[in-house]
């Protein structure tokens, strides 16, 4: 009998059969979208049933806003409905103890129990993917909050004046610049400050501004053009911002980075983060690095709390 893992993300589903020393096994498979409300749980179970027929108990990180009183994920921008039921059916189905966290809080779980922040309690992770976030362990707590919506970081504001509108409908949070999804737009501002043509970021996107991708910008500025150099470092300068907000808040010993944009890009998200932290920060910088679980750091936050479960 092993442990049950499960990552719910917007595009996709991973689970994974796992115990103390870590992961045996793991699948991933597209999020279902079309089968309403109950189409994710019951994905999740017939994934969880190809690895184990009964879990010893099971570890769930997702995509917030939950709602942790009823066990659910609500009012997502991620999903076409408002109230998707995750601990209650796979209860039901397994008759074992489900534990639930924000993706991020299992995230820094994941790290403390089987990553980089072994042996570290003051420790944070913070995720560059499609949107932003983070998750906070402080003198050995987990940071959950009322409805486990706790450390929402991404939603930290910026510029309180901004038109720059966040996905959450509030202007400039820090995902409003720098969420992958985000990074073109901020792009275009930045670019018609001065003339970006006749550059290989130029070459990239034919010319056209309306192009511009996060993809081709890493791209150029890994092959030294100057344009997409320039939106990189001031990607990084907004990033610096929010880490300094980060270790003034928190003062973690350790702060970890996940998520694909800087996974993809470690350098080019972390360098200007460490050029320009210090110039916001009061507290005592912290050591700053990539993740080594890479893309399974919810993954393994999901498996250790599923062993604290039992
Ligand atoms: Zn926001």
């Amino acid at each position: 009998m092993s442990f049950i893992a499960v990552d719910i993300g917007a595009t996709k589903i991973r689970v994974a059969s796992g115990n103390r020393g870590g992961i045996d096994e793991k699948i991933v498979e597209t999020t279902d979208r079309a089968n309403g409300p109950n189409g994710v749980p019951t994905q999740i179970i017939r994934m969880i049933r190809r690895l184990e027929d009964s879990p010893r108990a099971i570890g769930v990180g997702s995509i917030g806003p939950l709602d942790l009183g009823k066990g659910m994920i609500t009012n997502t921008p991620n999903y076409p409905f408002n109230e998707i039921p995750v601990v209650e059916p796979l209860r039901e189905e397994f008759a074992v103890t489900v534990r639930i966290a924000n993706d991020c809080t299992a995230g820094v779980l994941g790290e403390h129990v089987y990553g980089a922040g072994r042996g570290v309690y003051n420790l944070f992770y913070l995720t560059f993917s499609t949107g932003l976030g983070g998750g906070a362990m402080v003198d050995g707590h987990l940071l959950v909050g009322k409805d486990g919506n706790a450390v929402e970081v991404g939603h930290l504001t910026i510029h309180p004046d901004s038109e720059v509108l966040c996905g959450c409908g509030c202007p400039g949070h820090w995902e409003a610049y720098c969420g992958g999804m985000n990074i073109p737009r901020f792009a275009r501002t930045i670019l018609r400050r001065g003339n970006w043509q006749g550059g290989l970021l130029a070459e990239l996107c034919s010319g056209d501004a309306e192009a511009i991708t996060a993809e081709k910008i890493f791209d150029a500025a890994n092959r030294g053009d100057e344009a997409a150099l320039h939106v990189v470092d001031e990607v990084g300068r907004i990033n610096a911002v929010g880490v300094a907000d980060i270790v003034n808040a928190f003062d973690p010993e350790l702060i970890t980075i996940g998520g694909s944009v800087a996974l993809n890009n470690p350098e080019l998200i972390l360098k200007p983060i460490q050029r320009h932290v210090a110039r916001h920060a009061i507290n005592r910088l912290p050591e700053i690095r990539i993740t080594p679980l890479g893309g399974d750091v919810v993954l393994y936050g999901a498996l250790a709390l599923a062993l604290k479960a039992e």
